[in-house]
Formats: structure tokens, C-alpha cells, sequence
């Protein structure tokens, strides 16, 4: 029996576990995990990591001795596939049973594979865990051609990191932009433009039919019936949410588990963070969305501690996000989608400039590319929803932080 359990170790599991004791929870903590890693870092794994630019102890969340000092049993190798809300107790795939007196589900998704023949042929690699990168790391050192399945930030960034280590790089997007679900399309423009000057051969509104090959994967087939050559496979067409056990167990929800202000699913005692958390977000004009960010699960992971030693602070943490491309430096803050105005600051050729994303005037969220400074002083506007006009936000001469009231 543990007083706290928390499924998943990584970020959202550790957050929450590292919060609990900063706020002097003295009761015992177990994080259950079915990597066989303590908590890592998961946005190297497209980054520094598979560039071999940062070893694994570096991407630590915290080391070995903390969560020993800590008080903190880690319980890995473990995977938990059956939730019994009525008896307070989970259930292990080799059989083992734990009684919690909360539960914490932290066990974000697995990444999404291509519903199509040959989809999970060997070369076929998904980016989510410390193991996939390593056996993606593998099979780029001898790979010529690598095609990329989706145009998302994981496709690009790995797509960044292998053009850079001189391998051919297709790819492959079913929409007609990059990023479509996350940005504005200046934004999408730019890095299209961007990894194509770096020799990625990005083609936009490609549909994947096949993956060819035997024993291992040789090429993708197109919906033309054409056939790209590839030694690797990466795909980066989002996640599934690892919930299947909480819903088994009556848990409301389904792309993901349902969750309210305080990250209580709909059982007792049953928190959830993170990945698979679904959650109405204010700045999303409070719509239920699941959010994939390292500032969602710990976020997420304080609320739930709060909550468990009796503060009740809602959850409303401002958006934010990064990702690194070559010598590009992206942040953003706020949520994008449902803008009615992408208003360009700064010049894309310097390589060094933001978009402001505004609903009825009003700035809902902000992309900054190698600026910085635009980032720490848009981050305030998004969260006070200021209004401004156009013409001063696209004035890369007025400081932003000289538009807040
Ligand atoms: P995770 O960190 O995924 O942890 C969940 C853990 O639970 C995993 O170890 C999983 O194996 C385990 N688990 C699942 N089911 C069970 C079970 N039944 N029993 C036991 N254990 C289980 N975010 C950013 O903000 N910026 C970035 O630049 C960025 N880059 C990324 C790059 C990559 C390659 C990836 C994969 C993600 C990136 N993200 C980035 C997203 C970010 O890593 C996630 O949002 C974050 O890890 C979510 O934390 P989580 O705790 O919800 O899930």
C-alpha cells in the first residue's frame, strides 16, 4: 500500500511526485513505470540526444539519489493494466496488486502508428521513449535515406538532426503545411523554407499507402503508387492516450481521460496529468483539449499535489512550448488555434522575428523565432488578453511589454 501512487514515470508522474514533497507530504509515494529508465526528458529524444549531442544522465530529470532522499519508491519494468476505483487498487501485467489512498495517472501516449500495410514493418520507428531513439540513433548511422512521416515539430526536428548529419531526408506531410495543427501559417512557410535550404525535401499533401518491404522496411509507397527509397521510416503523426485502463474502470473520457480544474477524473481519489489529461483550458476558451507539453504535465502534476495536501488552486497555467530546428530557437506561448489575425513581427529573412496571433483584437498567443525578448514580454499579453491594434503589435520597434495597459 502506498498513500500516493503515481502511474508514469515521466514528466507529469515526477512533477507531481517532487511537488508533493516540496510541499511537505509526508505520506509514501510510489511511481509506477513501465520503462525500465528513472525519469528522463523526453524533448531531447528529437533534439540534442538523437544528435548525440547530450549523453542520457544529462537528460535526467532528476538523479537517482534524489528520489531516494526523497522518499520516492520508483517501482519500474512495471506496467499497470487494470484499475479497481471501488478497491482503491491496481493491478500489474505480471499480476501484482498495489493499494493506493490517491492515484495519480500519468502515463501520457504511445505514439500513433500508420494504419496501413506495412506500417510496423522493422526501420518503422515512432519517437517517444528513451528506447525508440536509440534504435532510431542506430538505424540513421548506416541509413542513406531517411523518409519523415508528418510534419509536426517531432518529424521536423528529426528531420533537422539528420539533414544536419548529411543524410537524404524526404518529408512527408498529408496536409498542405507543416505544422497545421499547432501554428499560423507564416510560421509554416518559414520552416518549410528553412528545411528545404538545408536539402529536406519536404512534399505537402502526400498520402502514405504502403510501407514497403520483408524483413525490413526498403521504401514508402505513395497513393500515386510511386515508391520513395528509404533504410528508415521516423513517423510523427501524434499520440494515443494511455488510458485504456481508467476507462475500463468507468472512467469518463475517451481521447483521453476526462479531468476537471483540480485534475480529478471521474473516479474518486483518481487524479490525471499531463499528455493524457483532458481538460477544459481557459486559453482555449475553456474548449476540453488535451495539451503535449512539458509545461502541461508539470504544471498539471503542481495542481494535483496541491490538491492532495488541501490547496485548492484550480489549474490555469499559460500555455508554452519550444522546439529547436538547426539554428532556430522557437517559443511560443498562448494556443493559436481559433485566431482570426497572424500578425508578422519582424522579418523572416533575418531569421529573427514573431507572430502574434489576435481573436476580435484580442492576443491569444505568440511564436517567437530567435526572440527571445519578444517571447518573455509577449508571455504577459497572452495571459493579461490584451487588446492592440495591429499595426503596433507588427512594430518590431515598440517593445510588447509597452502594450500592456
Ligand atoms: P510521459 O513523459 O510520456 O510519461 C508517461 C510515462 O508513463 C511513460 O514512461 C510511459 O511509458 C508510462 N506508461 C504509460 N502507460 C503506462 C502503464 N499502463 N503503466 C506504467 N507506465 C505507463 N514538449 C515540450 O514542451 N517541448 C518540446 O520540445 C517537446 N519535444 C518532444 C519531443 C519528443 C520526441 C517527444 C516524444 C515529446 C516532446 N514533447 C515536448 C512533449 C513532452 O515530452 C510531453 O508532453 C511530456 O513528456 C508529457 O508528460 P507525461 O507525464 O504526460 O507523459
Amino acid at each position: 500500500h502506498f498513500d500516493v501512487i503515481i502511474v508514469g514515470a515521466g514528466h507529469g508522474g515526477a512533477n507531481t511526485a517532487i511537488q508533493l514533497r516540496q510541499k511537505e507530504f509526508a505520506g509514501s509515494i510510489a511511481i509506477i513505470g513501465d520503462e525500465p529508465e528513472l525519469p528522463y526528458e523526453r524533448p531531447p529524444l528529437s533534439k540534442e540526444y538523437f544528435a548525440g549531442e547530450k549523453e542520457f544522465a544529462r537528460i535526467q530529470i532528476r538523479p537517482e539519489q534524489f528520489w531516494v532522499d526523497k522518499q520516492v519508491t520508483m517501482i519500474l519494468n512495471t506496467r499497470i493494466t487494470s484499475v479497481d476505483p471501488a478497491g482503491h487498487a491496481i493491478t500489474a501485467a505480471d499480476g501484482r496488486n498495489f493499494s493506493y489512498g490517491k492515484l495519480v495517472w500519468a502515463t501520457g501516449g504511445a505514439p500513433r502508428m500508420l494504419p496501413i500495410p506495412g506500417g510496423d514493418l522493422p526501420g518503422v520507428q515512432g519517437v517517444r521513449t528513451r528506447a525508440d531513439a536509440d534504435t532510431m540513433k542506430a538505424a540513421a548511422e548506416t541509413a542513406q535515406q531517411v523518409v519523415v512521416i508528418g510534419g509536426g515539430y517531432i518529424g521536423l526536428e528529426a528531420a533537422a538532426v539528420l539533414s544536419k548529419a548529411g543524410k537524404k531526408v524526404i518529408l512527408l506531410e498529408a496536409l498542405d503545411r507543416v505544422l497545421a495543427r499547432v501554428a499560423g501559417e507564416q510560421l509554416s512557410r518559414f520552416f518549410e523554407a528553412d528545411h528545404r535550404a538545408h536539402g529536406v525535401d519536404i512534399r505537402l499533401g502526400v498520402s502514405v499507402a504502403a510501407i514497403e518491404g520483408n524483413e525490413r522496411v526498403t521504401g514508402v509507397r505513395l497513393a500515386d503508387d510511386s515508391v520513395i527509397p528509404a533504410d528508415l521510416v521516423i513517423v510523427g503523426i501524434g499520440i494515443v492516450p494511455a488510458v485504456a485502463p481508467l476507462i475500463d474502470a468507468g472512467a469518463q473520457g475517451g481521447n483521453g481521460v476526462n479531468v476537471d480544474e483540480y485534475c480529478r477524473t471521474s473516479l474518486a481519489d483518481v487524479y490525471a496529468v499531463g499528455d493524457c489529461a483532458a481538460h477544459a483550458n481557459g486559453f482555449a476558451d475553456g474548449a476540453t483539449i488535451r495539451l503535449e507539453s512539458v509545461q502541461n504535465a508539470n504544471d498539471q502534476g503542481s495542481t494535483v499535489a496541491k490538491h492532495i495536501v488541501g490547496l485548492e488552486e484550480p489549474y490555469k497555467a499559460l500555455p508554452w512550448f519550444w522546439s529547436n530546428q538547426y539554428d532556430l530557437k522557437l517559443q511560443t506561448a498562448g494556443l493559436s488555434t481559433g485566431h482570426d489575425a497572424a500578425i508578422l513581427r519582424g522579418d523572416p529573412a533575418t531569421r529573427s522575428f514573431s507572430v502574434v496571433y489576435t481573436k476580435a483584437g484580442r492576443v491569444i498567443a505568440i511564436d517567437c523565432v530567435n526572440a527571445t525578448k519578444d517571447y518573455v514580454q509577449g508571455r504577459n499579453l497572452v495571459t493579461a488578453g490584451v487588446i492592440a491594434s495591429a499595426a503596433d503589435l507588427a512594430n518590431a520597434e515598440l517593445p510588447l511589454k509597452d502594450l500592456i495597459p
